[in-house]
């Protein structure tokens, strides 16, 4: 894409509302701004990150088997009664009504709504198990929402809800869901633990979270140094433990030493049990030919949320640094003179298209400013690699290599084999 054709509305400073370095970059770069108390819009660099994120999830999704669908936003009041939830989820379930003068809500998750689905349309143990996704967004009126995007009121989810028939199959699908979340967060790039925790306002029989871990973090978690233990100290507070006593003791599974982290809840999993399902009477035929109440699980990854949690993982003073995977562009050619010489900006426009024919994604700063703005603006907004087509080139058909990292090399303009090593050695 072109830079002068592009939404990308960069700020030098970042405004005073933004407290924490994900906020601020996600702003300074131009990738969302604000509309309401945690309600914002997706500009066009931010929402590209976000599909690439999206993408990742539905692939890994699917990949386990799960199935796609989508489910409204808006929910009826009746479908709440019948967990009680209409009461308990308190004032973070924003209540309307329409012009019937009938109560809904919208969604800040989607329980009911499925198993209102299963229990009319699944009739006998032979269809199950089943596991069902939607990617969607999610209303949840927060009672402090801040962090921009972080903590949202309005807010991109991947939920999957699983059916079914005993305990042990309930098991089978948790533990594939928590590899499957282990894949998406390998595959976008990002250090993580997961630890027990809190169950929360959705319940259930027990539940994994899954962090990011990054100073930022709203949580903290307990986390061996030598094994994959770690728990969310909200959990041991809820129990009346003092935290400080654990830093620096052995792991309670008897590996390691134990050392408080921060971490970003960037998804959760549920083994919820008979919980929905009873209380909305959603049964199946088993084996026997007799009614026997579904086990449901449910799984959620905070997508929009991920965004977040990746920059304060991946940031320095100068800007984002997009893991690969996540990248609004692979590549950035900075055409120096653009606008004046006419042999610099075919030669631009040239290695931008044979670029794209081979399938990456391309932006070409074609403005008039000089090289200082054009690479700033490139290293705020983190593309890994930029080729710089300027002077060398008009001397010796040479472009600059420049890596977010700062390595830098200097190749012949059509030497394409190095500057893509050189790009996926960022
Ligand atoms: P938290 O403790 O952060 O409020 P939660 O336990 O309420 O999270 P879940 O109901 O498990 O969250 O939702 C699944 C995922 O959705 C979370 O792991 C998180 O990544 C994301 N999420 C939850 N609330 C928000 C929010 N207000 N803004 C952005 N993402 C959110
Ligand atoms: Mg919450």
């Amino acid at each position: 894409m072109l830079f002068t054709k592009l939404l990308i509305p960069t700020l030098k400073d970042a405004p005073q509302e933004a407290e924490i370095v994900s906020h601020q970059l996600m702003l300074r770069a131009g990738m969302i701004r604000k509309v309401a108390s945690g309600i914002y819009t997706w500009l066009p660099l931010g929402l590209k990150v976000l599909k690439k994120i999206e993408t990742i999830v539905r692939e890994e999704m699917d990949a386990s088997g799960a199935q796609e669908v989508f489910m409204p936003m808006v929910q009826p009041r009746e479908l709440w009664e019948e967990t009680n939830r209409w009461e308990k989820m308190g004032p973070e379930l924003l209540r309307i009504k329409d012009r019937h003068e009938r109560d809904f809500c919208l969604g800040p998750t989607h329980e009911e709504v499925i198993t209102d689905i299963i229990r009319d349309n699944v009739k006998s143990y032979k269809e199950l198990p089943l596991n069902i996704y939607q990617i969607q967004t999610k209303f949840r009126d927060e009672v402090r929402p801040r962090y921009g995007i972080m903590r949202g009121r309005e807010f991109l989810m991947k939920d999957s809800y699983s059916f079914n028939i005993d305990e042990e199959s309930l098991q089978e699908t948790y533990i594939l869901m928590r590899e499957t979340y282990k894949k998406v967060l390998e595959r976008i790039g990002l250090e993580y633990k997961i630890s027990s925790a809190d169950s929360g306002s959705i319940g259930g029989d027990s539940s994994e979270e899954f962090h990011v871990l990054a100073e930022n973090g709203e949580d903290t978690i307990a986390v061996s140094d030598s094994s994959e233990f770690a728990i969310n100290t909200e959990l041991l507070l809820k129990d009346g433990e003092d935290i400080s006593s654990l830093e620096g003791k052995p792991s309670p599974d008897g590996k390691g030493t134990i050392q408080i982290k921060k971490g970003i809840e960037v998804g959760h999993i549920f083994k919820l049990g008979k919980l929905y399902a009873e209380s909305m009477k959603a049964n199946v035929l088993n084996s026997d030919g007799e009614a026997s109440t579904l086990y449901m699980g449910c799984y959620g990854i905070g997508v929009s949320r991920l965004v977040a949690a990746a920059i304060e993982q991946n940031f320095d003073d100068k800007g984002i640094i997009w893991p690969h995977s996540i990248a609004p562009f692979d590549i950035n050619i900075i055409s120096i003179g653009h606008d004046k010489n006419k042999e610099i900006a075919s030669a631009s426009i040239d290695l931008y298209e044979e670029l794209i024919k081979m399938g990456y994604s391309v932006l070409l700063d074609d403005r008039k400013d000089g090289y200082g703005t054009k690479i700033k603006d490139s290293e705020l907004i983190g593309i890994p690699l930029n080729i710089i087509v300027g002077k060398n080139y008009l001397e010796n058909k040479e472009v600059e290599l420049k890596g977010r990292d700062g390595e830098s090399s200097t190749n012949p303009i059509t030497d394409i084999k190095t500057i893509l090593d050189f790009f996926k050695n960022k």
